[in-house]
């Protein structure tokens, strides 16, 4: 089931997306919330009608770094051993926008990069998680664009602000609960032009290592998500720039960069 996150006449709903035709995708409005046993208004409107929200609310996004070796490479790094602790950081909630928000290019760097990644979401309240039982605390998958001001981290001992700007997390369009996630395409184009395409295959740590090794550490949330990283081919984006990010059997992910007001 697609899951996605809407306001329609001011109000805020989930609903499941229905039908294949991009131009005549239905929302049939779900009762209550995705995260416990819900059901289906049969209540449709068209997609075209609503605005798409980030399809969750994130108490917080944990992001892996260098979980592909060929990124690692690009950037000039050493890449990391499948048994070397995964690069973990965060992206503040208030960095997370949805499917057609803009990216607002922060006035503080020069050098905004794009990273399409898959987005782990997380389905239920967990900890100290066994490797067998993290398909449980799964609810699905959506993608993302972990946006970077590639400048400020190179200055910058820690990514705080070079990851975690405003608007430097979109997720969406909405939430695919039924997938594989162990090998798919993963895809960014800027302005229709091809930047970057990988294959989930290709991480250095798999989904299940990275929930192990997160909630050793830290409870997750219903909502919370893990960006699981990026292939290779990141590179800049300008004021203009619509980036979209496309994995095989969720969907695509589309923003525009504009000029932080
Ligand atoms: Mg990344």
């Amino acid at each position: 089931m697609r899951i996605a996150r809407f306001s329609i006449d001011g109000n805020v709903a989930f609903g499941a997306v229905e039908g294949s035709s991009p131009d005549e995708l239905v929302l049939d409005i779900i009762k209550g919330i995705p995260f416990a046993d819900f059901e289906l208004s049969g209540t449709k409107v068209p997609l075209s009608k609503v605005r798409l929200l980030p399809p969750v609310l994130p108490n917080k996004v944990v992001a892996i770094g260098r979980n592909y070796a060929e990124h690692a490479a690009e950037l000039g790094h050493e890449v990391p051993e499948s048994t070397d602790a995964p690069i973990t950081f965060f992206k503040p909630s208030t960095s997370v926008i949805g499917s057609g928000d803009a990216i607002a290019y922060p006035s503080f760097s020069d050098e905004l990069h794009h990273e399409a990644e898959l987005a782990v979401v997380i389905g239920r309240m967990c900890r100290e998680v066994p490797r067998e039982r993290v398909k449980d605390v799964i609810l699905g998958y959506t993608c993302a664009n972990d946006v970077t001001a590639r400048d400020v981290q190179r200055r910058e001992k820690q990514w705080a602000r070079a990851k975690g700007f405003d608007t430097s997390c979109p997720l969406g369009p909405w939430v695919e609960t039924d997938l594989d996630p162990s090998d798919l395409t993963i895809q960014c184009t800027v302005n229709g032009e091809q930047r970057q395409l990988g294959r989930t295959t290709d991480m250095i740590r798999s989904i299940e290592d990275l929930v192990v090794h997160i909630t050793e550490a830290m409870t997750l949330l219903p909502g919370d998500v893990i960006l699981t990283g990026t292939p290779a081919g990141v590179g800049p984006l300008t004021v203009g720039d619509e980036v979209a990010v496309t994995i095989e059997g969720i969907g695509t992910l589309t923003n525009k960069v504009i000029k932080r007001g």
